[in-house]
């Protein structure tokens, strides 16, 4: 095999979920709702394969997808795009990742990442030929430590990956935070890639999501990435976007050429309509996912659990280091036989590995009953 994939390892994701399947445990694991997202979007979809879309979609996407785009971006963080040279469609937010690290990366560039990171940054920054360089988000707060950042810079830094609402910990970038990774890429001429997947799960009333791209200065140095999957509960669609300046988004379509040439023909006039006309679904998901996070939370923390309160996203994080585990891999092993539950090693997502070596993360984007028997069953637990 090519030294692009050495090391790289079956995804923790896939691994929790099909551990959840072979053992029947509930899978507090593997981000994604068990409940379908808007009738009217799936029916849309449900049409336009009916209706015969099923051959290429443009490679860039279908006007009327990135027409909904621009208008999303513009409807909720007042960025005024062309659709036709600033916005392309990509396969799931996770293409948009990829394309943008083949496209911008070149071999020894060092790209900065917040830590705990989401896993697939890890494997295109090293398939890109690039170094990663971590930045901990650390217990108990999990905030920017904009000396951390500063001090992340060398002479081969290329690009900032940053992502807010930030997977696991939940933590929602401010605008302060986001003025020092600014400052920083502007110093230093970094490109940054933001994933804003979680921009509408900002569950906080006191937070906001605010995007990197807004930042006086920023647009110009700043892809933006995000998907239907989350915000829609569509997760198994793989509808994606990449948003930003011309040359930045014309940059990213010359990869996602080579690698899908094009995503999903019939799901993209569906993903039009969830952008256009369900685009208050995600305001309900939140109002329910704040009482699911405050019934999961508040729940664990009742069993003697240390957890996090998440900001944003929909996953919480809990220390068992008072439980008598030595780390978090360990728990997480053992959970489905002692309790019929799944949840993520959060360990598996860092390089300073005592800084992550007892975060456990859990996933609170389930049905309320799903919660309750997974808070029954760890109380059970020996
Ligand atoms: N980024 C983050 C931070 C995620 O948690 C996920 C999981 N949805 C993705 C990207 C991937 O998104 P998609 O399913 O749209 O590829
Ligand atoms: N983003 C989801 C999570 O963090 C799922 C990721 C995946 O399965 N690759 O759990």
């Amino acid at each position: 095999t090519a030294s692009r994939i050495t090391g790289l390892e079956t995804t923790v994701f896939a691994e929790m979920s099909a551990l959840a399947a072979r053992t029947g445990a509930l899978n507090l694991g593997q981000g994604f709702p068990d409940e379908d997202g808007p009738d009217v979007v799936v029916e849309a979809a449900r049409q336009a394969l009916r209706a015969g879309h099923n051959q290429y979609a443009p490679g860039p996407g279908l006007p009327v997808l990135r027409e909904a785009v621009a208008a999303h971006q513009g409807r909720h963080h007042g960025l005024e795009l062309d659709p036709t040279s600033q916005v392309v469609v990509t396969t799931g937010a996770t293409e948009g990742i990829a394309a943008a690290l083949l496209a911008l990366v070149n071999p020894g560039d060092e790209v900065i990442v917040l830590e705990p990171y989401y896993d697939s940054y890890v494997a295109m920054i090293q398939m890109a030929g690039g170094v990663r360089r971590p930045v901990t988000l650390r217990a108990p707060d999990f905030r920017l430590d904009a000396e951390a950042l500063r001090a992340a810079v060398t002479p081969r830094t290329t690009m900032i990956l940053l992502n807010t609402p930030h997977n696991p910990t939940g933590t929602v970038l401010s605008r302060a935070e986001l003025q020092v990774v600014a400052d920083v890429a502007t110093t230093h001429d970094l490109t940054v890639v933001t994933d804003e997947v979680y921009e509408h799960l900002v569950l906080d009333p006191d937070a906001e999501h605010v995007p990197l791209a807004t930042l006086p200065g920023m647009f110009e140095r700043t892809l933006t990435l995000s998907s239907v999957g989350k915000s829609w509960s569509l997760t198994g669609w793989k509808v994606g976007w990449a948003t930003g300046p011309t040359d930045l988004v014309a940059a990213l379509t010359t990869a996602k050429q080579w690698l899908t040439y094009t995503s999903g023909g019939p799901l993209q006039p569906a993903v039009a309509v969830a952008l256009t006309e369900a685009y208050d679904f995600p305001a309900a998901l939140r109002t329910s996912l704040r009482e699911r996070r405050d019934h999961l939370v508040g729940g664990l923390r009742d069993l003697g659990v240390p957890t996090h309160l998440p900001q944003g996203t929909y996953f919480a994080l809990s220390d068992v280091s008072d439980l008598g585990w030595s780390d978090a891999a360990a728990f997480c092993d053992a959970l489905p036989e002692r309790a019929g539950v799944v949840a993520i090693p959060a360990s598996a997502f860092h390089d300073d590995v005592e800084a992550g070596r007892h975060l456990v993360r859990w996933a609170f984007c389930k049905r309320r009953e799903v919660l309750d028997e997974a808070l029954d069953k760890l109380a059970r637990a020996d």
